[in-house]
């Protein structure tokens, strides 16, 4: 038999808030344990909590960027359970009235786009952290637990099982974190973990309609593991199903330095955790007026800007796609082009020397070596024909770990392209005279032939020479 995987994300979202949901700590990551707390966020008795009204205008802001629907009233609920982080017994969350719904987000895989539908958004504080003296918990002989991060916000987004694969699941989880950048809610550094996901992962018989039994892998806080936690449980529940086993409803672990998963625990189900309204907080009515409001300050989402560029500079769908698909990608593009250069050069170099180079050292886009500035200069180097494409690639080569303007290195590396005549003429003519063999080729009617002095030309001139000129003088010279 056939299956195909069906895959849900809840994807947990740290809002870039400067204090916590419900008291006034800091929410900054790295400080020392247990600085940032107070009676509120430790759970003390007789506290009260307070909802920072920020935490609310992202909520809202989240969901209109993703197409939801905002519940005008809305409320928070206790989600009871135990652990050592969680000092109230119980996490102040949203259950039946979220503040957002029934939203959706397009995606792309290879070309194709599918709609992944938005069960929900809701906001919820965060548990603290548990810090073990060893490895994980199992070798350690005593934890601390580090309410620093207790109370700071989250918005958790809930989709539809809409995605099939580990692929349409990574593009789904790339523009979320796309749009929380793009309207400015959340870091989304996920390597500090504010933006992870729970992934729910289940099979059934090809063309089936009913949904298989699923299980539940927990914070995952990168793209890689995302993909081959996905790869690996389709593998693994494909193999019970055909041995005519049946799969368990479990949460499961990723660990990604074998790239397995593993039982950690039966899934608990809705009811499990006992929801019950908020009593020490009022509901959250918000007026068409604040909902409007806070659209009219959305700024332009990743699809529109991807439009635009293709409107507007004639870029491709799938360059405009790389461009926009983060913000600091289409800032660093926007400033090129603001340096007057010229729009489709400045995504060529981006697509390819820049990104290859950050690729090659794991660097973000915003910690460039060649920044936005010089790359537009380096750029109207080659629109004013100071140097060629060709002699561009050892320009921008120079700029990577050479922080002098490019002109400078353009200069003092002896790099300036020869447009003079006069010059180019010596070397054409110095050309033709060693490699008669080519000369009589192109002169029987092989025009082809061309290709091989023009290199020959190029070679000479250590690149310098003017490519155009170089192919005109020959031409005139051969047919002449
Ligand atoms: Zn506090």
């Amino acid at each position: 038999m056939k299956y195909e995987a069906v895959i849900g994300l809840e994807i947990h979202c740290e809002l870039k808030t400067k204090t916590k949901i419900f008291c006034g700590c800091a929410t900054s990551f790295g400080a020392d344990q247990n600085t940032h707390v107070c009676p509120v966020c430790l759970g003390m008795p007789g506290v009260l909590p307070t909802v920072n009204q920020r935490v609310v205008e992202f909520g809202i802001k989240a969901g209109l960027a993703t197409n939801c629907e905002i519940n005008k009233y809305s409320k928070f609920d206790r989600k009871n359970y135990y652990y050592p982080d969680l000092p109230k017994n119980w996490q102040t969350s949203q259950y039946d009235l979220p503040i957002a719904e029934h939203g959706w987000v397009d995606i792309d895989v290879e070309g194709e786009k599918k709609r992944i539908r938005l069960t929900r958004i809701h906001m919820e504080e965060d548990a603290g952290k548990l810090v073990h003296s060893g490895t994980n918990i199992k070798d350690s002989a005593s934890s601390n637990v580090d309410y620093n991060r207790t109370g700071v916000p989250l918005l958790e987004i809930v989709s539809e099982p809409d995605m099939s694969s580990a692929e349409e699941a990574r593009a789904y989880m790339e523009k979320i974190k796309a749009i929380m950048e793009y309207i400015d809610v959340s870091n989304c550094r996920m390597e500090e973990g504010n933006l992870r996901a729970d992934i729910n992962v289940s099979l059934r018989p090809v063309g089936s309609k009913e949904l298989g039994t699923r299980t539940e892998m927990k914070n995952i806080n990168s793209f890689k593991n995302l993909e081959d936690a996905i790869n690996y449980e389709i593998e693994r529940q494909t193999e019970v199903l055909e041995d005519g086993g049946h799969i368990v409803q479990e949460t499961r672990t990723f660990d990604p330095v074998q790239g397995i998963t593993l039982s950690m625990r039966s899934k608990e189900n809705a009811h499990d955790y006992r929801y019950m309204p908020e009593p020490d907080l009022p509901p959250i009515v918000t007026s068409q007026e604040t909902i409007d409001k806070y659209r009219s300050e959305l700024p332009e989402l990743p699809d529109a800007r991807r439009a635009r560029l293709e409107k507007d500079f004639g870029l491709s769908d799938y360059d405009a796609g790389i461009i926009t698909s983060s913000r600091a990608m289409a800032e660093y593009f926007d400033a090129v082009v603001a340096t007057g250069a010229d729009a489709k050069l400045a995504a060529n170099w981006m697509m390819g020397d820049l990104l290859k180079n950050l690729n090659d050292e794991g660097l973000d886009i915003s910690k460039s070596p060649v920044e936005a500035q010089r790359l537009g200069e380096m750029i109207q180097l080659i629109m004013k024909d100071t140097i060629s494409g060709k002699i561009a690639k050892k320009v921008f080569k120079e700029m990577w770990t050479n922080t002098d303007s490019p002109e400078k290195i353009v200069k003092d590396k002896g790099l300036v392209q020869i447009t003079d005549t006069k010059a180019i003429e010596g070397i054409v003519d110095e050309v033709i005279a060693k490699n008669q063999k080519a000369v009589d080729d192109y002169k029987g009617g092989n025009k082809k032939a061309i290709g091989a002095l023009v290199g020959q030309v190029m070679k000479a001139s250590k690149g310098k020479a003017n490519p155009q000129m170089v192919n005109q003088l020959l031409a005139q010279k051969l047919d002449g």
